[in-house]
């Protein structure tokens, strides 16, 4: 069963257009008459039109077009046209039927109070996710971790990365410092086995003391030294008069000083 709609009625149609039916599958190539497909297309720019104009459109509301017996002029049956289409000057009252979500669209249903026709209008998604993160990868010395963000209503998620973790050194002596030259630390991290060195500084010597090495004989000189009591180097190292010398020198001292 083909469906074909004489031009002219359809030309004609402003306000509310008249689809009429063949009884017979002829193809609708006659002059005057649109084929099933230019039907959809007229239909469909005739809509456009409408809504343009700001008039709601719903097609599928066939009680809203009464639909004529016009016989195809091929059929031979004869024509006895009648277009009657029912006219209701709609008055719309509106309400949110889905109500849409970040994801997918709401409807909105227009009712008419007088005739009760309806028709939808779609309400865009709020693109407003709730999302909800969880530390899917931890993050350690080595690697960045993930946080997956997951909306709990539509489940669309992403995810961000957590930066690496700094490393867990522990460090050992691997060679002491002493008075004079540095030693050196060695860091190394529990969980990468990352390391590096650090010097300890040379510490400087402790307390010095000072000690007769060779004591003084009568005539001969003895030696004192000065010596780091940590590392025992030794820093000084004084010559001890011999007795006689030392002698003699107090002596001359004791004149010395009694003549001054
Ligand atoms: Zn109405
Ligand atoms: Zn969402
Ligand atoms: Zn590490
Ligand atoms: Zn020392």
């Amino acid at each position: 069963m083909r469906k074909c709609i004489f031009k002219a009625v359809a030309t004609l149609a402003v306000v509310s257009f008249v689809v009429m039916t063949s009884s017979i599958s002829a193809s609708c190539t006659d002059d005057g008459w649109y084929s099933i497909d230019e039907i959809d297309k007229y239909i469909e720019s005739f809509e456009k039109r409408m809504a343009a104009e700001g008039y709601p459109v719903d097609n599928s509301d066939a009680s809203n077009y009464e639909d004529p017996k016009v016989a195809h002029p091929t059929a031979g049956t004869g024509s006895t046209g009648k277009s009657s289409a029912k006219v209701c000057d709609h008055e719309y009252d509106s309400s949110v039927t889905t109500e849409p979500t970040c994801a997918s669209e709401g409807t909105k249903t227009f009712t008419c109070t007088k005739c009760g026709k309806s028709y939808t209008e779609s309400i865009p998604a709020t693109g407003e996710h709730k999302y909800s993160s969880d530390v899917t990868k931890k993050a350690s010395c080595k690697e960045e971790g993930v946080t997956t963000y997951t909306c709990e209503t539509c489940g669309d998620s992403y995810e961000e990365a957590i930066p690496k973790t700094t490393h867990a050194y522990e460090s050992t002596v691997a060679e002491d410092a002493t008075c004079t030259a540095s030693g050196t630390r060695v860091y190394i991290c529990s969980v990468c086995n990352d390391s590096y060195t650090e010097d300890i500084p040379a510490s400087g010597h402790g307390r010095l003391e000072t000690v007769t090495e060779e004591p003084a004989g009568l005539f001969t000189k003895g030696k004192q030294i000065t010596r780091c009591t940590d590392c025992g180097e030794v820093i000084e190292t004084t010559e001890i008069p011999s007795k006689a010398t030392d002698g003699f020198s107090r002596i001359g001292n004791f004149f010395k000083n009694l003549f001054a």
